[in-house]
C-alpha cells in the first residue's frame, strides 16, 4: 500500500504537471468509490482549474477553483497515472479526467479500496480531519520530538508498532515504514510503549524523519503493485532492511530476520539486534 514516501511523490509530480490545467471532461466508468453520484460528481469538476496538489497523511488533496477539493486515497492499489491523450484505458481504469494541454489523468485501481471524494473546500477539515484525529506530518516542523514522546505516554500499554500504524501520533507510516524504523530504532515491533526509555523514542523519531525524507527522496517503495504518476517503480525497495527479507540475515548483526503477525499485519525484525 503507499505510504506517505510514495503519495508524496504521486503529489510533487502532480503538482509540476497538472496545476493550472482545466478538467475539459470526467468519465466515470467505475462509480463505488465516489461520495457523490456520478453525474453530480462529472458535473461539479467539469470546467473547473486545479489550483494546487497537497497532501496530508495519505491523501492526496486538489484543489479546484470554484471553491472544492478532490480528495484521492490510494488505499492499497490506486494509481493516477498522466497518459497522453491517444492513450487507451486499461480494464481498471474506474476515472477519465480529460485536461487542457491534452493531459488525461487515469485513474485505475485493481483492487477497488481507493476512493475521490469531492468536497467544499471549507467543509475538509470537519469532514476529512477532524474526526479521524490525525498526528503531525513527520516531515514537518510539527512533529518534535517532546510531542511525539507524550503522545506515545499515552498508550503505555499498546505494542509500538500498532500504535506507529494507527496514525495517532504521527502520520503516513504504514506497514513497511514501521518495520524499517523500528529496525533501525533498535526496537521489536512488540515491545510495550511503557517500557520504551527516552534514549529509544529519540531515535525512533529521528529514524521516522530519516528513513521518510529518503524515500520521499528517491520515489518511494514499490514493493507491491506501487507506481508514481508516470507509471514507474520506486528506488527504496533496495533499501528495506527488514521488511520482505524474512529468513535472510541482518545486516547490522549476524541475526536472521523473522517474519511474525502482529495485530494481524505481517511483520518484519531482527529478533536478534532489535530489543
Ligand atoms: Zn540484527
Amino acid at each position: 500500500m503507499p505510504e506517505l514516501p510514495e503519495v508524496e511523490t504521486v503529489r510533487s509530480q502532480l503538482e509540476q504537471t497538472i496545476v493550472g490545467r482545466r478538467i475539459n471532461s470526467v468519465d466515470v466508468r467505475f462509480s463505488g468509490r465516489l461520495n457523490l453520484d456520478s453525474g453530480e460528481f462529472v458535473e461539479r469538476l467539469a470546467g473547473r482549474r486545479v489550483l494546487s496538489v497537497g497532501r496530508r497523511s495519505k491523501l492526496l488533496l486538489l484543489r479546484l477553483s470554484g471553491g472544492d477539493v478532490l480528495v484521492v486515497h490510494l488505499k492499497m492499489t490506486g494509481k493516477l497515472l498522466l497518459v497522453n491523450s491517444d492513450c487507451e484505458p486499461g480494464k481498471h481504469t474506474h476515472i477519465i479526467f480529460r485536461l487542457s494541454g491534452n493531459n488525461v489523468l487515469f485513474f485505475d485501481d485493481v483492487r477497488k479500496f481507493g476512493y475521490l471524494h469531492l468536497f467544499r473546500t471549507d467543509d475538509l477539515e470537519r469532514l476529512v480531519f477532524g474526526p479521524a484525529k490525525y498526528g503531525p506530518e513527520p516531515l514537518s516542523p510539527d512533529f518534535k520530538l517532546n510531542l511525539f514522546s507524550d503522545c506515545l505516554r499515552k498508550f503505555r500499554r499498546s505494542a509500538i508498532k500498532p500504535l506507529l500504524l494507527s496514525q495517532k501520533c504521527v502520520v503516513g507510516v504504514g506497514n513497511i515504514y514501521a518495520d524499517e524504523t523500528l529496525w533501525r530504532s533498535g526496537i521489536r515491533p512488540d515491545r510495550l510503549i511503557g517500557t520504551l526509555e527516552a534514549n529509544e523514542i529519540r531515535l525512533l523519531h529521528e529514524s521516522i524523519r530519516k528513513i521518510l525524507r529518503q524515500s520521499v527522496r528517491i520515489g518511494g517503495t514499490s514493493v507491491d503493485s506501487y507506481r508514481d504518476a508516470f507509471g514507474h517503480r520506486g528506488d527504496y525497495e533496495r533499501k528495506l532492511e527488514v521488511y520482505g527479507r524474512n529468513g535472510q540475515l541482518c545486516s547490522r548483526c549476524d541475526g536472521l530476520i523473522r517474519k511474525i503477525r502482529l495485530s494481524g499485519r505481517g511483520t518484519h525484525f531482527c529478533p536478534k539486534c532489535q530489543k
